[in-house]
């Protein structure tokens, strides 16, 4: 059997016509790209979750449970070539239904950017190091939390007034040694400006951390959230729900920073993803429904 674009069809009930299709766009991701895949089914569906061999997503459903939809990320490090998407649906009688399709992720072409920074942050003094220990383990476990419902309905907006959008996945070089490559994009603008929640979202954490500075992350429920880095202050605690466009805080260079900016970036369902993937969401739930 052909795996390449396969829709398979979804077992249906008997009285609906037709197959069930699984869609995904864009169907050549390139690395660190979202993707919105949607299931459309001519009868109604109970439950459907997308797995991509790395992890599972439960889907959505939009109106009666004809139409299904998730976002995915594909993480700017995976690897590039083919690969499944797998989704388990269940019928309305409790049957288990199946759909595959397979994507072929592309390369980001990431360049390699040469940087120069305050010795202390390519190599960390001693005494900072269980600090920096202390820190990551802080942040892996708000990725490792478990998701909870969506708050977003729509495109993000983007979280501070700059023209660069650049740097999103660049491996970089600080003072001529190799560190991990760039998660975020740097949105360049001066120190003070204010920096506003891309979207609705519940602040899970806002401190100082040793490398990204005074740091926000906001968690927008449905697997995904958004990170501020290098603030030159902290205008929220955790905890706190904030809106779309509310200010969380100023652009600073906190941290290993070489000038005023603000790093934004994003994780859905674990995979570091383009932020800037985030300003073209289609709007949701308002999609229209298969036709039947
Ligand atoms: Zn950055």
């Amino acid at each position: 059997m052909s795996a390449l674009v396969f829709l398979a069809a979804l077992g249906v009930s008997a009285g609906a016509s037709g197959a069930a299709t699984l869609e995904i766009s864009p169907p050549r991701p390139k690395q660190g790209e979202i993707v919105v895949v949607t299931l459309r089914s001519p009868s109604p569906l109970s439950s459907a979750t997308l797995s991509d061999g790395t992890r599972e997503v439960t889907m959505e459903a939009v109106g009666d449970g004809r139409l299904f939809r998730a976002l995915l990320g594909i993480d700017f490090e995976s690897a590039v070539g083919k690969r499944e998407i797998r989704v388990t649906a269940s019928g309305a009688e409790g049957v288990e239904r199946r759909a595959a399709k397979t994507v072929e992720v592309r390369s980001g072409r990431f360049p390699t950017q040469k940087l120069k920074v305050a010795p202390a942050y390519v190599e960390p003094p001693k005494e900072e190091l269980a600090r920096i220990a202390e820190d990551r383990e802080k942040v892996k476990r708000i990725w490792a939390a478990a998701d909870s419902g969506r708050r977003f309905e729509s495109a993000f907006r983007l979280p501070v007034a700059s023209s660069s959008r650049g740097s999103f996945g660049v491996r970089r070089v600080f003072n001529d040694q190799p560190r991990s490559p760039h998660d975020g994009v740097d949105l360049a603008a001066p120190k003070g400006e204010p920096v506003v929640a891309a979207a609705p979202a519940v602040v899970v954490l806002a401190e100082d951390l040793y490398f990204s500075g005074a740091t926000v992350i906001l968690d927008h429920g449905g697997g995904l959230l958004t990170s501020y880095f290098h603030l030159s202050a902290i205008d929220v605690r955790p905890g706190q729900a904030v809106a779309g466009g509310e200010r969380i805080g100023a652009v600073g260079a906190t941290g290993r920073a070489t000038g005023p900016h603000l790093h934004w970036s994003a994780r859905l369902h674990r995979a570091r993803v383009n932020p800037l993937d985030l300003l073209q969401l289609p709007a949701w739930p308002a999609v229209a429904p298969a036709a039947h």
